[in-house]
């Protein structure tokens, strides 16, 4: 009996330690989203400090800065190192969001969270995912973490408004991709006006299963078809995305290239790739 249940503590030992092992998934067939490049200035306050595809976004304001996505784990040095390129620190950063609790927005978070000590802030759909390293994932569901856990300071629901010094953030629950993703709107400032800026988290499908075939995901269907609907009715000046390959990145910024907002601005590329997206979700809706 004494052995028996030895035995048995052991096994969950085991279990839990393979429980909370990381292990990010490979990114070898995306080179791009390693491969470095050189930060930028958006548009006022707004810069660009991510790698060549997984985008990362600061936010300077008179109260601190804000960031926005970190890449994976490996992402962190680069980011740290853009942002000190652009002439800020890493220290003054307050607040750390992400546009999806997945590991290749994650990776570098709870590092960098250590580094800062700023608050994270996730949306109510996420934050469990955020806080348990991507266990409890709907879609990449298995018995390890894909990204290091990171504590959530604050749950944030649609509408709420993420405040900063001089800067007022607000959320747009965008749910499907994760149940919590989400997009984020506010105007940043130049010397000569100001801008709208959407950073949208594009409703791409991740799950290869027929919506009805995913029980830790029941309502998915009705959050694509809600998400679809309440991103086409957005309006802004400029748009980017959690993907640079989703924005055309580097089609519209070449590195060393002068200060232009204006590339950032081409609405009808938004609003097309929405309509794709609607017509890929139409699609696996018909086929069930
Ligand atoms: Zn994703």
């Amino acid at each position: 009996m004494k052995r028996t249940l030895f035995l048995l503590f052991f096994i969950c030992n085991i279990l839990i330690v393979q429980a909370q092992k990381v292990v990010e998934p490979s990114a070898e067939k995306h080179p791009e989203w390693s491969r470095p490049f050189p930060p930028f200035q958006i548009a006022g306050n707004l810069y660009y400090v991510g790698t060549a595809d997984l985008a990362c976004y600061l936010i300077t304001t008179s109260g601190g800065n804000i960031l926005i996505n970190t890449g994976l784990a490996s992402s962190e040095t680069q980011i740290i190192a853009n942002i000190k390129a652009l002439g800020f620190r890493i220290t003054d950063t307050k607040i750390l969001l992400t546009t999806q609790a997945h590991f290749d927005h994650m990776g570098a978070m709870a590092a960098i969270k250590k580094v800062t000590k700023a608050k994270m802030m996730a949306d109510e759909g996420d934050a469990a995912v955020v806080a348990d390293g991507g266990l409890s994932d709907y879609d990449l569901k298995g018995d390890v973490r894909t990204f290091t856990p990171v504590k959530v300071d604050r749950i944030l629901h649609n509408g709420d408004s993420i405040t900063l010094g001089n800067m007022k953030l607000t959320l747009l629950h965008h749910p499907g991709h994760t149940k919590g993703s989400c997009s984020y709107l506010f105007d940043v400032k130049d010397n000569k006006r100001s801008y709208r800026a959407l950073i949208a988290n594009m409703p791409t499908i991740v799950t290869d299963k027929k919506f009805s075939a995913i029980p830790s995901y029941p309502g998915i269907a009705n959050d694509y078809a809600y998400t679809l609907k309440a991103m086409k009715g957005l309006k802004f000046d400029i748009w980017l995305a959690s993907h640079g390959s989703q924005f055309d990145l580097l089609g519209k910024h070449k590195p060393g290239s002068p200060y232009n907002p204006a590339a950032f601005a081409d609405e009808k590329s938004y609003y097309d790739e929405i309509a794709e997206l609607q017509a890929e979700y139409d699609k696996k809706i018909a086929a069930k």
